[in-house]
């Protein structure tokens, strides 16, 4: 089965638990503002399934303590078919499966996929249709809702991402209302807040892309430290 690859990472950290090989998927039906890989969105190359499965499966020795491979993008879940194609042959090599999603398209395709996963890292980016239209040309708010409730009828464990904007999602009462939208998943395991950043920020130049947040600057150190403290409050009141 062919899929649409932007690009890999083999020795990726920051995607899930242990060593994990990082598959960027290519394409996106979002268009956030804040978008840190605009270079995902084009069609990128093509590649069969087995050619990706006999790839990853040399980095094996790799995947310890919950290590493995993480498919995020791009939107990995717009090629559900695929991935649970490369996933089944994965998985029988005894191989831990991460995907790294928006959750912003659930149909019977999606929903086979994910019962393949260990780990969903859900990218809540806002807790208003208002604002994603707003910010991400779409709203799929009530999507993410059917996912994480559909995640947590499947016991699939899940970490939320958000990431935090200066002006736009960087007060308390921001903060309450993530928490508010995911404080009854029992298989939510973690909920961290992400600090926006410019670094991708060469990348639109490089693709003549108009960078909706040129004028933004990284978010502020000691102000997620403020809002980290009060969202630890909120998880233990
Ligand atoms: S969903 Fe992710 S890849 Fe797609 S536009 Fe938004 S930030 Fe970029």
């Amino acid at each position: 089965m062919i899929g649409y690859i932007s690009s890999y990472e083999s020795f990726a950290t920051m995607e899930g638990p242990g060593i994990r090989f990082a598959v960027f998927m290519a394409g996106c039906n979002l268009r956030c503002a804040y978008c840190h890989n605009p270079d995902t969105w084009t069609d990128g190359h093509k590649i069969d399934s087995n050619e990706l499965y006999n790839h990853i499966i040399r980095y094996k020795p790799y995947f310890k303590n919950g290590g493995g491979v993480t498919f995020t993008g791009g939107e990995p879940i717009l090629q559900a078919k695929y991935l649970t194609d490369v996933s089944r042959k994965l998985i029988a090599d005894g191989i831990n499966i991460a995907v790294d999603t928006s959750l912003s398209v659930l149909s019977d395709e999606q929903k086979e996929f994910y019962t393949l996963c260990n780990l969903v890292i859900a990218d809540l980016k806002f807790t208003t249709g208002k604002n994603y239209e707003k910010y991400c040309k779409k709203d799929i708010f009530s999507t993410a809702k059917d996912t994480l409730n559909f995640l947590q009828e499947k016991n699939i464990a899940v970490w939320i991402r958000t990431v935090i904007i200066p002006g736009v999602n960087d007060t308390k009462e921001d903060i309450k209302n993530y928490y508010d939208v995911i404080k009854g998943y029992k298989n939510i395991e973690r909920f961290e807040l992400k600090p926006f950043h410019t670094m991708g920020f060469e990348k639109y130049e490089k693709l003549n892309l108009a960078n909706p947040f040129y004028n933004k600057a990284d978010m502020s150190q000691d102000k997620m430290e403020i809002l980290q403290n009060y969202l630890n409050e909120l998880v233990k009141s």
